[in-house]
């Protein structure tokens, strides 16, 4: 798909800079011809330099989930149409599965240092408040991140990006996005 639609990987910032916390953006720019009319579309894939490691595979496919969500699996082309996460069926299993890659999410930021449970219950939008055994008090909330995490793009890309790295694992904790991605792509 990355071949046949000609998106291209680049290390450049989607604008004139990285935005803080930003790993990786997809962006589609129309083209144009001399009457203004869209004529084709320039999809990339920015990936920031630096990061190493699983972390940028992941930020490949998730960015590649972005565009796959956008074509709406339409591959040529300049897509205007609806994103694929707003198809029915597809929209189903996000709200299946929602809170479940919001928490696989946050425990590959956070690693082992919250339960499962516990990261199941801040994705879910819950404010979670651990002390440990030197008396700290932690809280833990999605806050304003969530918006953002916990929305029908967000979730799609990152599940997609799961699924490209670990197909078996996210069958485990999100069924019905697994089942999606393998019957469309
Ligand atoms: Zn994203």
């Amino acid at each position: 798909m990355v071949r046949e639609n000609n998106i291209v990987p680049t290390s450049k910032p989607p604008r004139s800079r990285w935005a803080p916390n930003t790993k990786g953006v997809y962006s589609e720019r129309p083209i144009y011809d001399s009457a203004r009319q869209i004529v084709g579309v320039t999809r990339q894939l920015h990936i920031r330099p630096g990061a190493v490691g699983a972390r940028v595979k992941h930020t490949v496919y998730h960015e590649i989930g972005h565009a796959i969500d956008a074509m709406n699996v339409h591959t040529n082309g300049y897509n205007t149409g609806q994103k694929l996460n707003k198809r029915q069926d597809v929209f189903a299993a996000l709200q299946a599965d929602r809170t479940s890659i919001v928490a696989l999410r946050l425990k590959r930021d956070l690693g082992d240092q919250y339960s499962d449970e516990d990261l199941k219950l801040v994705a879910s939008g819950r404010t979670v408040r651990r002390t440990d055994e030197a008396g700290r008090t932690r809280v833990l909330s999605l806050g304003k991140w969530g918006t953002y995490a916990r929305s029908d793009s967000e979730v799609f890309a990152d599940a997609y990006g799961a699924w490209r790295l670990d197909p078996a694992g996210l069958k485990k904790v999100a069924p019905n996005l697994a089942k999606v991605f393998e019957e469309l792509l």
